[in-house]
């Protein structure tokens, strides 16, 4: 087992794996930038180092403060979070010329998957459904019309290196074709440095559905199940849920062995997030993600398992400790994300926490950084924290998310908790009758909560 981890990251996601180094009896460094002085990692951390100014690419994403970190501490690995440097190859691959354990997969794994064309082509290759749509680059306007034809409109472009829905355009015609190009291209350019782009079949009314993984490396691989994560807004998650309303138990098992066989065929190392889109009882490969994921504790509320453990477990060499057949699924979970926005524009926040209560009681878990009396600097995302809820069936849980949300009070910044109360309340979501396009039909028909 690793004897210190330094947590390269910051808020919700820092606390949560420096729980889970505690559990564990592993010392902990917290990094910070000068912005992030009186944050609740670096309270809670063994150690603490401050790596540089409040912009993450001179503090977070800053490599050789990393590294400096690293040597000065003796921290023996580093456990990357999300965001940041959690899916950069080059920053595993340097730490191990350092002498010091990522807690991730292979960079080759980053790398492949990082590619959303090379990684479609490796999912269909391993035997898992993909959305239909080009095989590589769309090249010259010419090309790109051509195979637009023939994949049909409506479609989806997308880029190579996407990432937080950014270079991706709905094209409904051709005549559209040409500016969404030159604009997905324009915004890929500028997000990831990377224009390429692929072009896809655009699902009309999906669900999206994604299955974790955790594998050991060696061969060994399991899921665990599945959340769903069709309520998003601007391609980017809002609420996220496990078992989904969708799926039955049959169904769960086929796309859960499919995507764990991919996993023990590449030797997958670590834990992981395979997305799909759902239609019509039909599965279509999107992406798959190469670290945690914030909606992670919608699976460990459903298991029992304590993914964070696992995945340092299992960093470590410590194999997996599961077989397929122990993981059991129990009950029904949701978790909200609630951001420091504005629930109407979802203009960002930021500022003083004056008032903070979070909600309790049985099934009720908060994963939170925040304070009373914390400032959300205006630097980073605008996650103020997470409210998971487990129930023993989703009515139960729906009414406890309801009950949890209405005693949730954060005073002095705006957030979305209002949207939340209101899609509580909602007859379709209550009925679990959602589609990705679901929340932003619902947010320009209700012209918002209050
Ligand atoms: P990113 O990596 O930028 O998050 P993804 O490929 O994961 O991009 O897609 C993000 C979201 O965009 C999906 O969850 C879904 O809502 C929507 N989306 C992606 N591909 C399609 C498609 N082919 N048709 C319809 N919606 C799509």
């Amino acid at each position: 087992m690793f004897d210190k981890i330094l947590i390269a990251n910051r808020g919700e996601i820092a606390l949560r794996v420096l729980r889970a180094c505690k559990e564990l009896g592993i010392a902990t460094v917290a990094v910070h930038s000068t912005a992030d002085e009186d944050a609740m990692h670096v309270r809670l951390a063994d150690e603490s180092v401050c790596i540089g100014p409040p912009p993450a690419k001179d503090s977070y994403l800053n490599i050789p403060a990393l590294l400096a970190a690293c040597e000065i501490t003796g921290a023996d690995a580093v456990h990357p979070g999300y965001g940041f440097l959690s899916e950069n190859a080059r920053f595993a691959e340097i730490l191990a010329e350092h002498n010091v354990h990522f807690i991730g997969p292979r960079p080759e794994h980053i790398r492949l998957m990082g590619d959303k064309i090379a990684a479609k082509r490796a999912a269909k290759e391993l035997g898992i459904p993909v959305v239909p749509g080009s095989d590589g680059d769309l090249g010259s306007e010419a090309q790109a019309r051509r195979l637009a034809r023939e994949v049909g409109y409506p479609l989806m472009l997308k880029a190579a290196a996407g990432g937080g829905g950014r270079g991706m355009r709905l094209v409904t015609e051709e005549t559209e074709l040409l500016s969404a190009l030159a604009s997905a291209r324009a915004e890929a350019k500028s997000a990831f440095g990377d224009d390429t782009l692929y072009l896809e079949k655009y699902l009309k009314r999906p669900r999206h559905i994604e299955i974790q993984v955790l594998g050991d490396g060696k061969g060994g691989a399991i899921h665990l199940g599945e959340r769903d994560c069709s309520l998003q807004r601007r391609h980017q998650k809002v609420w996220e849920e496990g078992p989904s309303p969708a799926l039955n138990a049959d169904a769960r098992d086929d796309i859960g062995e499919t995507v764990a066989k991919a996993m023990r065929a590449i030797k997958y190392f670590g834990v992981g997030t395979v997305e799909f889109l759902h239609e019509d009882g039909k599965f279509y490969f999107i992406e798959m993600n190469t670290r945690i994921q914030v909606e992670h504790p919608v699976t460990e509320m459903i298991t029992d398992i304590d993914l964070i453990l696992e995945q340092i477990r299992v960093a470590a060499g410590g194999g997996l400790q599961l077989t397929q057949d122990e993981v059991k699924f129990h009950g029904h979970a949701i978790e909200c994300r609630i951001n420091a926005e504005n629930p109407v524009s979802f203009r960002p926040s930021p500022g003083k926490i004056v008032h903070y209560h979070p909600p309790g009681g049985l099934g009720v878990r908060v994963d939170s950084a925040v304070y009373h009396g914390y400032v959300i600097p205006p630097y980073y995302d605008s996650l103020v924290g997470k409210l998971i809820v487990h129930g023993k069936t989703r009515s139960e849980c729906l009414m406890r998310l309801k009950r949890a949300l209405d005693e949730f009070i954060v005073d002095g910044v705006e957030t979305t908790l209002p949207l939340f109360r209101a899609l509580a309340r909602e007859k379709d979501v209550i009925d679990g009758q959602y589609h990705i396009h679901w929340l932003e039909e619902f947010l320009a028909r209700s012209g918002l909560p209050e």
